[in-house]
């Protein structure tokens, strides 16, 4: 690539190219032509990417330590086809409710591979996965210690698990997505875990099996890991050691997060130094996974003037939430000419009735006009999972693009959807 698209290129997904006619094709699929055919705003997802990074990581851990899991954090793109892929590749899988566990059940996952999480699980839901054979409950206050006895006990079964610490770091992130810092909803501290490990290791129907820490989400720098490992590695010697998600990915040109074999090197040496090399070590990437894998397509609506240009699209926070809840940045650029010079400073805005919803501010962009389709990269990560219907607005469809040939695997959500649990 060359020009615009190449300035792109660290966040466009892998196979990302400006084609013959001079537009830009993710997955070897004309995003115009994907616009026409399958309407805007629409998730377009480079099914190669998706598997090259579910490799990656597979690659990164089993180059450097024997016994081991990489689970995908499924909340991050809890949609069949995506469970489907990862688990194909190899991966297992975690779930932080009812619902998350029945579509990875659904989409085939082993259930011994499937991890439980959560800081509120009701019985239910407890029920539901000792009753489905998922491999591990993490633990993650002392109420449920006892909830989940009784619910084991009534099936008459032992339900192995993890306890989930909160080491006291905090990762350098928005503070909505830190969950490692002293003061989280989240697991027991390192004082309280101990309290939590003597718990559980005396009930009848539990069986202890190791400890589980996850620090926070879009993390750039890799000490907060090391020192997490460092703190949990205090609490005894365990067979069975998570260590979460929260490998960040590079939104913009100004993010540069540790590529995935670092990462897992630098957790592995600190494993290695801190606990014992014949740990059974799992990993819980979520964005790292499947944020690069998608390009969220919109049709520019209105370009408007005033103190700044504003360019109003299709979608906005109903299909991207994450500018309004962490602030977050992307880059964008127009699909028909991604080689044409981005000279005009612009607003990308959303179409609800919020001030709030823009999705991008200060992009440069090659004169758009209505009609023209932006392309929004990096938008594989909690971009589906957080949408939502505000305004009446329909839920984008998924669409995966593999040497040229695209099909939907979900599809976008119509009227009748909207009204579909009305009863009256
Ligand atoms: C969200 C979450 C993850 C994944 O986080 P990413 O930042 O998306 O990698 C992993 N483990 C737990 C327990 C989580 O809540």
């Amino acid at each position: 690539m060359t020009a615009t698209a190449a300035n792109l290129s660290h966040v466009l997904p892998l196979g990302s190219r400006v084609n013959a006619r001079g537009r830009l094709e993710v997955g070897g699929c004309d995003l115009l032509e994907l616009a026409r055919e399958f309407g805007t705003p629409a998730y377009v997802v480079a099914e190669d990417d998706l598997r090259a990074r579910a490799r990656a990581f597979l690659d990164a851990v089993s180059a450097r330590h024997r016994d081991y899991d990489v689970l995908f954090a499924s909340k991050a793109f809890p949609c069949t086809a995506v469970y489907r892929l990862l688990a194909e590749e190899g991966l297992g899988c975690d779930v932080a409710s009812g619902g998350e566990l029945f579509l990875a059940l659904r989409a085939g996952f082993d259930p011994a591979r499937i991890y439980l999480h959560g800081n509120a699980k009701s019985e239910i839901e407890l029920h539901e996965a000792v009753a489905a054979g998922v491999g591990y409950v993490v633990l993650d206050s002392a109420s449920e210690i006892e909830r989940l006895e009784r619910v084991a006990a009534a099936q008459r079964t032992r339900q192995a698990v993890l306890v989930r610490v909160t080491p006291g770091v905090a990762g350098d992130t928005h503070h909505a997505i830190s969950t490692g810092q002293a003061d989280s909803k989240f697991g027991f501290s390192p004082h309280d875990a101990e309290a939590a490990i003597g718990r559980v290791s005396a009930a009848a129907h539990l069986d202890l099996v190791g400890l589980h820490c996850h620090i926070g989400s879009q993390l750039l720098e890799l000490e907060p890991f090391v020192a997490a490992v460092r703190t949990i590695a205090a609490l005894g010697d365990f067979p069975v050691y998570n260590v979460g998600g929260g490998l960040g990915v590079a939104y913009t040109d100004s993010q540069q997060p540790p590529a995935i074999s670092e990462y897992v090197e630098t957790l592995v040496a600190v494993v290695h130094r801190e606990l014992r090399t014949d740990v059974r070590l799992l990993f819980e990437p979520g964005r790292a996974l499947v944020a690069n894998s998608t390009v969220t397509i919109y049709t520019v609506q209105s370009v408007k003037e005033n103190v700044s240009t504003w360019v109003a699209v299709d979608g906005g926070m109903s299909d991207n939430l994450r500018p309004m809840l962490y602030g977050s940045t992307y880059e964008a650029l127009l699909a028909g000419r991604p080689l044409a010079p981005a000279s005009r400073r612009c607003h990308v805005a959303g179409k609800h009735c919020e001030s709030g919803d823009v999705l991008i501010r200060d992009v440069p962009l090659a004169d758009p006009a209505p009609g023209d389709v932006l392309a929004v990269p990096v938008t594989g990560a909690y971009g589906y999972s957080l949408a939502n219907n505000y305004n009446g607005v329909l839920r984008a469809p998924v669409i995966f693009c593999r040497e040229g040939t695209a099909r939907a695997v979900v599809r976008r959500e119509s009227y009748d959807d909207l009204a579909a649990r009305d009863l009256e």
